[in-house]
């Protein structure tokens, strides 16, 4: 047995006894050739020095660059590197989930390859982990890298989202969380939809919640891959999976034209419009009904289309290889 897998088993052995805990720390990595040694670097001084035992668990999304070359050779040089790699982009959403089905720790931190999630913040969240908090929500302060116009259509959509759904987003709120083992259990199991938001389940589970507050770095290299059609895409998802409002679009629409009506019909009665002199309402009346009707017609769609793909249970994810990941995980 090599020296480190006899270092492991015997860790392993202290936390079977409750001596010592276990962070897992799941990163998504998608073409992040450029920021994945910086990442590594600083995150694992801030993780060597807590007290807690720790496992970086990289999810390769189907990375096109060098990203899967290089942490192979982190994987190769350090056990606690753990690399799960996908066969194609799956999306951020299906990498966070991934990372939470093979980790095994106690607390589990859900964060991004960029280094905009700053690697300080996991003594405190090991320290609110510790302290029994069982849902830490990292709330964003600034975020350096988003220009005015990402900053407002962010705040209106949670706006929005927030006025139409019954449950609450903290605004800010991003895709750096941690959670622990028992909720960690509650989102493999219980939120397996294929159409999904998984920041918005982990702010709406419930259990023991606290939020700290991180200023967001300017990404280390590379770009955002969230272009302005992904952001779109995803924001109209997440309002149809937490909100039936605009299904009953439809019956507010129907009720608006029965009034307009009712209007016209008084109109027409008082001023015995003839049947020439008509034509302007009733083209205007036409046009009106069927734009509506239109809207009506697309929002069903998208909700039919969201019942055909999680009727089809096709697999969130499929992974194609794994490092330093065990048989039985
Ligand atoms: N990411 C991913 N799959 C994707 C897109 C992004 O795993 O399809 C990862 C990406 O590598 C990064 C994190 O998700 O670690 C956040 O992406 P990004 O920094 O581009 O988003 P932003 O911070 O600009 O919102
Ligand atoms: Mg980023």
């Amino acid at each position: 047995m090599s020296q480190e897998s006899k270092r492991e088993t015997e860790q392993e052995t202290e936390r079977a006894q409750g001596k010592r805990q276990l962070l897992s720390v799941v990163v998504s990595v998608y073409n992040e050739e450029q920021a994945l040694d910086d990442f590594y670097r600083e995150t694992g001084a801030v993780l060597k020095e807590l007290s807690w035992d720790y496992e970086l668990i990289f999810v390769n999304d189907g990375s096109a660059d060098q990203s899967l070359s290089i942490l192979d050779r982190l994987a190769a040089d350090d056990p606690q590197v753990k690399v799960i790699s996908f066969s194609r982009n799956f999306g951020h959403e299906a990498a966070m989930i991934a990372g939470l089905d093979y980790s095994r720790g106690d607390g589990v931190v859900c964060m991004d390859a960029d280094l905009q999630h700053p690697p300080e913040c996991l003594r405190d969240i090991t320290k609110a982990l510790s302290e029994g908090y069982q849902v830490i929500n990292m709330v964003r302060t600034k975020n350096q890298d988003a220009g005015l116009i990402k900053n407002l259509t962010s705040a209106g959509f949670y706006w929005l989202i927030n006025a139409i759904s019954d449950v609450h987003f903290e605004p800010n709120a991003s895709d750096f969380f941690a959670v622990d083992r028992q909720v960690a259990q509650v989102l493999k199991e219980s939120y397996r939809e294929r159409v999904r938001f998984l920041r918005g389940y982990v702010q709406n589970v419930g259990f023991k919640k606290t939020s700290l507050f991180y200023e967001a770095r300017p990404r280390v290299a590379g770009q955002s891959k969230y272009s302005l059609k992904k952001l779109l895409a995803f924001s109209i998802n997440t309002i149809l999976c937490f909100s039936n409002m605009p299904l009953k679009l439809g019956i507010y629409a129907g009720m608006f034209s029965a009034l307009l009506g009712v209007a016209v019909m008084v109109y027409t009665l008082f001023t015995r419009a003839g049947a020439p002199s008509g034509y302007a309402t009733i083209v205007v009346l036409i046009c009106f009904m069927f734009a509506m009707l239109f809207v009506i017609v697309g929002i069903i769609g998208e909700y039919i289309a969201i019942l055909f793909t999680e009727l089809k249970d096709r697999p969130v994810y499929i992974v194609a290889e794994t490092r330093n990941v065990k048989k039985e995980q």
